[in-house]
């Protein structure tokens, strides 16, 4: 079923009762070319390129639980492409330039809005590093544009500029950025792939993989053995955990990340904020909801669900940007299990067990890369090689020490 103005008319008239369900419930077949498990953005995005670019459509997309319970519907929706290195910023603006299309390739309303993302600076040190990034991002072709505090003022009159401790220098604004409401995105990237043949299997848990002559062939789940010709795995915050069923232990640390969402107030953040001297970012949902986040909570867990001590912390962060902050009432908060690489950058390569591939590494800014992830993940289990755009991502680059340390801060996973 297509959807447009002239079926939402229909529907309203007939009462809503003709709604088809925007995706199939297929019971999993004996074997698959590509099972790709994980149904989150990333392997939902991954299954619809395979069918809508590559022409593979017997695929299985295994979710252990519901489509969109894991951190694509956890995140706080804001897209970007302002990356300083030349191994990140081609791909992530290719993202940005999917994201701008997405809604019309899919036939889905995910809310893209391109309301701007304003990353503020605080001292002139700072200032030097965002002229850095913003250079580097123009001589790729992608938009930047340095704000001097009146420009900042402009947009955000509300922020406290004169702080004695953190005063606002200026800011780094990307026209382009902005949010995409998260869970529509999960659901948009299933429909389209369900109507090209994908299976998307929810409730299928793998609790194995099974390896024979070195090679990958198929999966122990919940609701029985599933062969493959090959096996994407693209399970975020539990990638470590997969990929130990395969034998394999990965650079990657998981840890939560807590996002929040205050009462509905009437508009007045007009995109995306962040916090120079601290780590603090903000935006405002279409509902009037803040919705904000912070630091992750700096320890190993697999738990969805975070600490108070980063709650006090995160809220520090945005009261001494926006001091108005205080009135608010917090409506909610959540945790997710975030897949914190040894450098900050992520994962889109084989792994050493034959027609095994690995998808994951995303710390806390795998929501922006869905689409580039999906299309660069179909092109190695497509073809067999990495994509132009994603190339800078292997996983022996650890061992090799060629990192891709975006913000400079080591083999530290916690910091990225
Ligand atoms: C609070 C928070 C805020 C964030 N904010 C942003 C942001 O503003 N911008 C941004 O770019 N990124 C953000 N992120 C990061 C982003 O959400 C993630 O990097 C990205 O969603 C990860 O990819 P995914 O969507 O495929 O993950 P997920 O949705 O987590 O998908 C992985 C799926 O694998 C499934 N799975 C795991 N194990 C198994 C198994 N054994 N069998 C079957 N299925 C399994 C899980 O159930 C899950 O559904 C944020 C994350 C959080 C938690």
């Amino acid at each position: 079923m297509r959807y447009s103005i002239f079926s939402v008319l229909r529907q309203a008239l007939a009462g809503n009762r003709g709604w088809a369900p925007a995706w199939r419930e297929p019971e999993p077949k004996r074997h698959y070319d590509v099972v790709i498990v994980g149904g989150g953005g990333h392997g939902l995005a991954t299954a619809y390129y395979l069918a809508r670019v590559h022409g593979v459509r017997n695929v299985a997309v295994l979710e252990k639980n519901y489509v969109g319970s894991g951190n694509v519907g956890r995140n706080t929706t804001i897209i970007r492409s302002n990356y300083l290195l030349p191994g990140n910023i081609p791909f992530y603006e290719w993202s940005l330039k999917l994201w701008e299309g997405l809604e019309q390739e899919l036939n889905y309303n995910a809310m893209v809005s391109q309301r701007g993302v304003l990353n503020l600076f605080h001292t002139e040190a700072q200032r030097d590093l965002f002229v850095r990034r913003g250079n580097s991002m123009r001589m790729h072709g992608v938009d930047a544009e340095l704000l001097d505090v009146a420009g900042v003022r402009r947009i955000a009159p509300f922020l406290d500029f004169d702080n004695a401790r953190f005063p606002i220098r200026g800011g780094l604004l990307q026209a382009r950025g902005g949010t995409v409401r998260h869970d529509a995105v999960a659901w948009g990237y299933a429909r389209a792939a369900d109507r090209l043949g994908v299976d998307v299997i929810q409730q299928c848990e793998v609790t194995g993989i099974r390896v024979e002559a070195g090679a990958a062939v198929g999966l122990e789940t919940t609701r029985g053995y599933i062969g493959a010709g090959r096996i994407g795995l693209a399970c975020a915050g539990n990638s470590s955990r997969v990929a130990a069923l395969a034998g394999l232990r990965l650079p990657i640390e998981s840890h939560v990340l807590q996002a929040f969402v205050s009462e509905g107030l009437k508009p007045v953040i007009p995109g995306v904020i962040t916090f120079g001297a601290g780590h603090f970012y903000v935006s405002q949902s279409d509902k009037g909801g803040l919705v904000f986040g912070g630091d992750i909570d700096g320890y190993n867990s697999y738990a969805q669900r975070g600490n108070l001590p980063t709650v006090e912390d995160v809220c520090e962060g945005g009261m001494a940007l926006m001091p108005f902050l205080g009135r608010v009432r917090l409506l909610r908060s959540w945790g997710g299990i975030m897949d914190m690489s040894m450098d900050g950058s992520p994962i889109i390569d084989r792994t050493p067990v034959g027609r095994l591939y690995l998808n994951a590494g995303w710390c806390y800014g795998g929501f922006k890369a869905t689409p580039a992830s999906g299309w660069c993940f179909a092109h190695l289990l497509a073809r067999d090689e990495p994509h132009a755009v994603a190339r800078a991502y292997r996983l022996d680059r650890f061992a090799e020490g060629r990192l891709v340390d975006e913000k400079g801060q080591g083999p530290f996973p916690n910091r990225h």
